[in-house]
């Protein structure tokens, strides 16, 4: 493991322009569970009966009291982790320039990133699927199932639900940042969610180099995964960000005059 951070941390710290694509695994370790894996929310509920567009418009209330209703009560109170603000690290080191995120919980903004694209919407606000208002989740009155807004019509989270459209821009520049790196960081997604789990082949393509994190095997590790790191996100990104460290120089320093003594002046000139 040590030998794929090291190498891992020789690619990063020579990249011209590294991107991050994260899956709900980096948020795992923020006390939010994934859909997939051990411990995953698909071991308890059926996605496709709970989490498509068309399960959420037949029966809001079953779909806000399997689903929506405890991800509001865990993300309410949810922080970044040590992977999210590693990720700040790179991006203040100049390496990373954008995380595209499938997540919807808002932690790499509130860690720090700048430029963070959001496949699957974000779960901080919900839309009045009466008047399209827009009300902050924080603030949803969860005495009434399915929550409403001040209309009348039913409240649903900004996230992309299955059998839904990606975000148009999102998309786009996700295509485009993906064409663009020569790095890329695949951390925590089962890369089974579509098209999200296109942007690696689409890196790898264009010729990036493909460094996965993640403590399973996913359909990448065999296929284009240049450096997987088998790992928890919260221990491997802070390890890779050290290594990184120690190649890159420190800023340097402002060349300061030697100390005057009294038997030289300001204004003594060096014969
Ligand atoms: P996924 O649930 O399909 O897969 C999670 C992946 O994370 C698995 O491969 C698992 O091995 C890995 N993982 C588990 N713990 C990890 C850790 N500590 N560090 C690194 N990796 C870890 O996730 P997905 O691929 O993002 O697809 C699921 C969809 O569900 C996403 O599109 C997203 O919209 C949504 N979702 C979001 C959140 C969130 O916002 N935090 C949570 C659950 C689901
Ligand atoms: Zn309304």
């Amino acid at each position: 493991m040590s030998d794929l951070i090291e190498r891992s941390a020789d690619i990063l710290a020579t990249a011209r322009y590294a991107v991050a694509l994260t899956g709900a695994g980096i948020s795992v370790e923020s006390g939010i569970p994934p859909f997939r894996g051990p411990g995953g929310l698909w071991e308890k509920i059926d996605p496709m009966k709970y989490a498509h567009i068309d399960a959420f418009l037949d029966d809001p209330e079953t779909v806000w009291n399997v689903l929506i209703k405890n991800m509001k009560t865990v993300l309410d109170t949810a922080q970044p982790n040590p992977g999210h603000i590693a990720l700040v690290d790179l991006e203040r080191l100049g390496i990373l320039k954008t995380v595209i995120t499938q997540n919807v919980d808002g932690l790499h903004q509130m860690a720090g990133n700048g430029d963070v694209l959001e496949f699957h919407g974000n779960f901080a606000w919900q839309s009045c699927l009466d008047c399209s208002r827009r009300i902050e989740t924080a603030l949803v009155d969860l005495t009434r199932i399915p929550p409403r807004c001040s209309c009348g019509g039913i409240l649903r989270p900004d996230c992309v639900f299955f059998g839904e459209m990606i975000p148009h821009e999102a998309l786009i520049r996700s295509q485009h940042v993906s064409a663009s790196c020569d790095a890329m960081l695949v951390i925590g997604t089962s890369a089974m969610v579509q098209p999200a789990a296109t942007m690696p082949f689409i890196a790898k393509d264009n010729g990036a180099v493909i460094i996965e994190i993640n403590p399973e095997p996913t359909p990448l590790t065999s296929r284009i995964s240049d450096l997987p790191l088998l790992g928890d996100a919260g221990s491997i990104m802070p390890r890779l960000v050290k290594a990184i460290r120690r190649r890159i120089p420190p800023p340097s320093q402002p060349i300061t005059p030697p100390p005057m003594t009294k038997h030289r002046k300001a204004h003594d000139t060096i014969a």
